[in-house]
């Protein structure tokens, strides 16, 4: 899947240090950026369902649902697919104050089974938007943990910072 220059775009704006990555930490960034706070949840969700994302239309707050039995792995690709249909501007749907506060205080369900029933044509392209997204971020947190390690190899073997000091290298 090759990201648009568009979604490449989204990413480079949001300006975010792949160094620091972990869920929580990106989340925050998204936060500060958007002045809007992000809940991460997991949450037992309809079959046929592994996250949604719902925009709090009284407060600014976005909640992003993810399935709670599922593997931590897919589960962090889950929150980083509804954080891109976010970032993108996709329309979600809206809920209000009093259906988080029943949903999270009664279990009372939240609408899951409207998102589900929209999958028309232009819905497909969110889709395929946010999780070009998704792989995008994937392959950065990949790519800077990867020089994490290697910077702090060679920081930390004295032997091979002296030769390469010795050969003028550093
Ligand atoms: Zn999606």
């Amino acid at each position: 899947m090759e990201p648009n220059l568009q979604v490449r775009k989204i990413l480079t704006d949001l300006n975010y240090d792949f160094r620091a990555f972990t869920i929580e930490h990106f989340a925050n960034w998204i936060e500060k950026a958007k002045g809007r706070e992000i809940h991460l949840i997991p949450w037992q969700m309809p079959s046929g369902l592994f996250g949604a994302w719902m925009s709090d239309g009284e407060n600014p707050r976005e909640f992003f649902f993810f399935r709670e039995n599922a593997e931590r792995l897919l589960q962090i690709h889950i929150q980083l697919h509804e954080l891109s249909h976010y970032l993108c501007g996709h329309p979600t749907k809206i809920i209000t104050k009093k259906q988080i506060q029943d949903a999270l205080e009664k279990g009372i369900a939240l609408p899951f089974d409207e998102m589900v029933k929209l999958r028309s044509p232009e819905m497909n392209a969110y889709e395929y938007e946010a999780e070009s997204l998704a792989s995008l971020i994937q392959e950065q947190i990949i790519r800077n943990s990867q020089i994490e390690q290697l910077t702090r190899g060679i920081s930390s073997d004295k032997k091979v910072a002296d030769s390469l000091k010795n050969l003028g290298l550093i």
